[in-house]
């Protein structure tokens, strides 16, 4: 009997992935270039003597410098990598190691007027997006101390806990973001513009999810369709189509896309990209807005992926429950009756949605040793909230663990307790709770929210 040939896991898909690998390293180098200036500024911080002098904070004008430059470097590099790319990919796939695969630096790229503007566009708007956000970085700088003063804490104690929010080393979310997502689009745009030069010979396009978009919920059902490279799908769906997206196209011959049953086939449910990826930044040659900005505010749980939960039904805040004294047994039993009141109280009436569902894991989620009898007073305090920090988190994170989406939902209770909430498959998974000076531990993967 005759099998149709599997669909290949190309060298195309292979060498694709090891442009991305290094522009990722490039993203790192970018980053360690940032140490210095934030460091600077950071001790500049420290050398304050009050509060009023955060009335007056300098710009941080170096930061706002050397994150413009790496912006700059890395879409220059990203698109050049991207541009001569695919010429070798064709004819030599199967020939070059990837450690062959050629760098930016040792390329001789002869720029034409096309990539010249292309990369123009892109500069102007990387000097933008570095001033807004080192702009940001001080206002909330001074928010913050303002808001330290306004409560009476003591300045030596507000300057030891003072976090650069986005731009600290341990966790450079704003940094990383926007280096990751300037290299990737330039490298998109260099790639397109190539991918224009070969269209005789291979007039379609495939979509190549990489990295955890294989699994993510934007690009995973993306990845492997295949649409004539002038199909109206790529003004929409052509990478990238959200934060730290590596995605890609590879480029196909008649023969080889028409022999395909992803040939202008799409899935049922086409996911949507993220706010400002909704288009095709290769052509359109901007860079997606900040992190800030261009992440929405979510109006509801539903844009998080999560069924929403009745607005109406106002929780007593003030509902702490006296743990103290349970027994272990006694501290399981109220956990698996509050897990059961919500499930209750949250379900729809059509019985399709529900927030909190008690599976066997669910509720067994405590059972183990490693729970301390202390542990479990301290966090079933806290359980009457969990409704709560769904419908009102200070933020969201999407994060990926063991290739599942598992959004973080944190919450800051006081000065001390933060909560935080893990959903799997859009319900209630875990929760757990930390220390505010933790808080950056779990900070991880995309910023989905911020209140
Ligand atoms: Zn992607």
């Amino acid at each position: 009997m005759l099998r149709p040939a599997p669909y290949p896991l190309s060298h195309n898909r292979m060498l694709l992935q090891a442009c991305s690998n290094k522009q990722t390293g490039a993203v790192n180098r970018a980053l360690s270039k940032m140490r210095i200036p934030v460091q600077a500024y950071r001790t500049y911080l420290f050398n304050l003597r009050s509060y009023a002098d955060f009335q007056n904070l300098a710009f941080p004008r170096d930061i706002s410098t050397a994150f413009g430059a790496a912006l700059t470097e890395l879409i220059v590099q990203g698109y050049i990598l991207g541009a001569t790319k695919s010429r070798k990919t064709r004819q030599a796939a199967s020939r070059i190691a990837f450690s062959k695969l050629p760098s930016a630096d040792d390329v001789v790229f002869s720029w034409d007027l096309a990539s010249a503007k292309a990369v123009d566009s892109f500069t102007s708007s990387a000097f933008a997006i570095a001033q807004t956000l080192s702009t940001e970085l001080r206002d909330s700088l001074q928010a913050l101390a303002k808001d330290a003063f306004s409560q009476g804490l003591p300045f030596m104690q507000f300057k030891e806990q003072l976090a650069m929010q986005g731009f600290d080393t341990g966790n450079p979310y704003h940094l990383r973001t926007n280096f990751d997502t300037a290299a990737n689009t330039a490298f998109a745009a260099g790639h397109w513009e190539q991918i224009k030069n070969n269209l005789e010979l291979f007039p379609y396009l495939r979509y190549v999810a990489l990295g955890n978009d294989r699994t993510c919920e934007i690009c995973g059902p993306l990845d492997g369709l295949i649409y004539p490279h002038d199909d109206p799908f790529w003004d929409t769906w052509a990478p990238l189509n959200h934060w730290n997206c590596h995605c890609s196209v590879e480029q196909l011959t008649a023969n080889e896309a028409e022999g395909s049953p992803k040939l202008n086939n799409p899935t049922d449910v086409m996911p949507k990209p993220q706010v400002g990826f909704d288009s095709n930044p290769a052509k359109l040659h901007y860079l997606p807005d900040t992190v800030r900005t261009s992440n929405p505010k979510l109006t509801d749980a539903k844009e998080a992926r999560l069924p929403s939960v009745d607005a109406g039904a106002a929780w007593d805040k003030d509902q702490k429950i006296n743990t103290n004294g349970m027994s272990k047994q006694e501290l399981l039993d109220t956990y698996h009756s509050k897990i059961i009141e919500f499930h209750n109280k949250y379900e729809a009436p059509d019985k399709s949605v529900c927030l909190i569902v008690p599976t066997k894991e669910v509720l067994g989620k405590f059972d183990s040793n490693k729970y301390t009898l202390q542990d479990l007073r301290r966090r079933f305090q806290y359980l009457n909230y969990l409704p709560d920090i769904i419908q009102n988190p200070d933020e969201i994170w999407d994060r990926n663990i063991n290739n599942k989406p598992r959004p973080h939902f944190i919450k800051v209770l006081d000065k001390n307790v933060v909560l935080v909430f893990e959903a799997v498959d859009g319900h209630y998974e875990y929760f757990n709770l930390m220390l505010l000076d933790q808080i950056d531990k779990i900070r991880n993967g995309i910023l989905r929210y911020k209140k």
